[in-house]
């Protein structure tokens, strides 16, 4: 029996700086150099004290964190590195982050914004259409496969053995689905996944069983 734990799917930015954010609603990908001149020409603190009440203690900045109510400042500010974070929400980034925070704007627009502000003229980066076209199909192949494991591990007939496994250690469907637990079958009984999307097709040196 194999229990297949397959990680959350997630769409990472696509200049490289993976600041956490899920998703993007469009997407234009701009040259790094120019993004990174944009970083550079941004000081965070100017940024934030356009938001909110930044003090200065020593060398340290502290700002009243925008994402939670707090009459104390608890947002430490690292101009040297353009970052921020709250101690009492957990809030952090770096300047783009912060501008897609605070105006619900997607991260082109934030670069977008921030470009205005620099005064950095944008290009876009033509690579980056491709790239990201073979990143969507990794991504489409690991949600497929994710989707695969975990209707075998819930209604599969040689994962019974399984299901009584886990249900012996107090798992029930919500932990599967909360968790994407899935069941891998045999490799000669992966009759089913679908072959248009299998990874050998996005991953041209084949992939490798998951354990
Ligand atoms: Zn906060």
């Amino acid at each position: 029996m194999a229990v297949t734990r397959l990680p959350a799917v997630q769409f990472l930015c696509p200049a490289g700086m993976d600041d956490g954010r899920p998703a993007y609603t469009r997407f234009v990908a701009y040259d790094r150099d120019d993004i990174e001149k944009i970083r550079q020409s941004i000081n965070i603190v100017e940024l934030v004290e356009g938001v909110t009440s930044v003090r200065k203690r020593g060398r340290a900045f502290k700002a009243i964190c925008p994402f939670h109510q707090e009459k104390t400042p608890s947002m430490s500010l690292d101009p040297a590195r353009g970052l921020y974070h709250c101690f009492g929400c957990n809030a952090g980034g770096d300047i783009f982050k912060f501008v897609m925070e605070t105006q619900a704007l997607d991260f082109s627009e934030a670069v977008e914004a921030l470009a205005k502000r620099a005064g950095v003229t944008l290009r876009v980066d033509p690579d980056a259409a491709k790239r990201r076209g073979h990143r969507q199909r990794l991504v489409e192949a690991v949600e497929e496969a994710a989707r695969f494991y975990v209707a075998r591990l819930k209604s599969g007939a040689d994962a019974g053995v399984a299901r009584k496994y886990l249900r012996g250690r107090g798992y029930e469907g919500d932990v599967v689905d909360e968790f994407q637990l899935g069941f891998s079958p045999s490799i000669s009984r992966t009759r089913g996944f679908p072959r248009n999307n299998s990874p050998r097709r996005v991953c041209p040196g084949g992939a490798r069983e998951a354990v």
